[in-house]
């Protein structure tokens, strides 16, 4: 479909109405025509009778949908736009907009609308100030197939994806990002490529990305193109849960709580990663040992009933990439001195595989306290950044963010300390290449790329989530065209 907004026009009159309705049905597509009131997000203030009259030629001419504001149907407009429809095919929609918050109370407001006219199409579009806010919308959608139900801002952008499996009658996107007409759309392009708009139906399930923020993840990129490649009825969606850990607490009662919604698991990145250990410990559902041990969940899987499990592949995805650019397995591992830079998540979930496997490990950190909590924990050694001038590893892992984008110009270990025997790991994988591996290679060192860890966790999620093997070729690909996109 093709949706006119006549408000957009810098001028309105019947000779380029005509033109315009006409040149859009040349299209071959359905057309909804819509000249909107300023008060509910209009572009130019055309008056009420101009745009009254801009409706009325459209139906006239035959479009399938015109959109008037309930409220102005309900005042001034109800008995001319029903004169007019009574000798026509063309449907109504009937529109309410908020462009701040949730409307009170959106049961009755739907009563409302299709009460004025009972063959409307009911269209009601607000705000998600939070993504907790797009669950009312499901509901009532749920309960109204066939009608328009859905958030704007970014907590609302899944509303535009997910209200086509409740069976909404359209969504809206733009044709770039530029002539986007309500915030939180998505371009076309986006919408049909990344996020398989035209595979989504009734049975399409549903994955996605918890973090804040997730607007610059990959993996929607790569689990789509797994999904693609794989014939898969599943999407995977960014969802950004902002706030603290009764925010995201309150996300996945409203997921667990409606298992007809589909979403089967969640990625879980910054911030939200001990929260989700938290909440599933909360509940008494499963959690995985190792993701006990490591203090924090990077996977969640929504199963039978609801019911959510935790785990975490993050360890997983390091130590697969350490063994295959060693060419050994875990054992290979023991004894082996490696230095951990940084005493934060990452940094855990490393350790807590290095030690499993019996490795010599040190890990040097910023705030030397957070190291020796870690390096008691897990019963290593810690020392300040400064002790990395008398280290003595086989194998050296970065798991600070100096160096990531935008500070690529940063390093946490001088050139001069590497040396060519070493394996370097950097576990920042945007840029591709930080100035840590730069420095590595030109010293002679091998090295390994954090996009390793990067896919190797994804496809333990992939894992976890369908009980199938990823195709590593597949997520190589999507994330390599991804960051050559950049
Ligand atoms: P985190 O918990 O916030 O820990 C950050 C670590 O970086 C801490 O040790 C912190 O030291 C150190 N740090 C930050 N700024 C520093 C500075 N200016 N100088 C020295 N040290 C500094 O973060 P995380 O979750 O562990 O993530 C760390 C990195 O891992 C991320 O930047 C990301 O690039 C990478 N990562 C990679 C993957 C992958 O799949 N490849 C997945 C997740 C994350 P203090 O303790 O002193 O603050």
């Amino acid at each position: 479909m093709l949706e006119l907004r006549a408000d957009f026009l810098k001028e309105i009159n019947e000779d380029i109405l005509r033109r315009y309705i006409s040149e859009a049905k040349n299209t071959g597509l359905k057309i909804i025509f819509t000249c909107r009131d300023p008060r509910e997000g209009g572009k130019n203030n055309y008056t009420q009778q101009a745009r009254l009259n801009a409706l009325l030629h459209a139906v006239s001419m035959n479009v399938d949908y015109i959109d008037c504001e309930a409220v102005n149907f309900k005042n001034q407009l109800e008995h001319e736009l029903k004169t007019a429809l009574n000798k026509s095919q063309t449907r109504l929609i009937l529109s309410a907009h908020d462009f701040h918050q949730q409307f009170d109370n959106l049961e009755m407001l739907y009563e409302e609308i299709i009460t004025l006219y009972p063959e409307a199409v009911v269209k009601i579009v607000y705000t998600a100030e939070h993504i907790n806010d797009c669950f009312a919308a499901f509901d009532l959608l749920r309960e109204n197939p066939g009608s328009i139900i859905m958030c704007m801002g970014q907590a609302g952008q899944i509303s535009r994806l997910i209200c086509k499996k409740l069976g909404g009658l359209v969504s809206y996107m733009s044709l770039d990002e530029a002539s986007a007409s309500a915030p939180g759309q998505l371009t076309l392009q986006d919408a049909k490529s990344l996020y398989r708009w035209d595979s989504i139906d009734a049975d399409t399930e549903f994955y996605g990305v918890i973090g804040d923020p997730v607007a610059h993840s990959m993996s929607p990129a790569i689990f789509n193109a797994c999904f693609e490649h794989n014939g898969a009825n599943s999407l995977y969606l960014p969802i950004h849960v902002q706030g603290e850990s009764k925010d995201l607490s309150e996300f996945l009662e409203n997921v667990s709580s409606r298992p007809w919604l589909g979403f089967r698991g969640f990625s879980v990145t910054i911030p939200h990663k001990t929260a989700a250990l938290s909440y599933v410990r909360g509940k008494g559902e499963y959690i995985e040992p190792l993701a006990e041990n490591i203090g924090a969940l990077n996977t969640l899987k929504v199963g039978f009933g609801g019911i959510i499990t935790g785990y975490n592949t993050d360890c997983e995805g390091a130590m697969r990439s350490l063994t295959s650019a060693m060419k050994i397995d875990r054992h290979g591992l023991h004894q082996k001195h490696v230095a951990v830079i940084g005493a934060g998540g990452v940094a855990r979930a490393i350790v807590a595989g290095l030690a499993d496997v019996g490795a010599h490990i040190t890990i040097y950190n910023r705030t030397a306290d957070k190291a020796k909590r870690l390096a008691d924990v897990f019963k290593c050694k810690s020392a300040p950044l400064e002790a990395l001038a008398d280290m003595n590893a086989e194998v050296i892992i970065n798991c600070t963010s100096l160096g990531m984008h935008p500070d690529t110009d940063s390093t946490p270990l001088p050139q001069r300390y590497i040396k060519k025997d070493m394996l370097v790991f950097d576990t920042i994988y945007n840029p591709l290449e930080t100035r840590l591996l730069k420095e590595a290679k030109a010293a002679g060192a091998a090295v390994i790329s954090g996009v390793e860890m990067f896919i190797y966790q994804a496809m333990a999620q992939h894992e976890i989530f369908t009980s199938a093997p990823a195709d590593e070729k597949v997520m190589r690909q999507a994330v390599f065209n991804r960051l050559a996109a950049k």
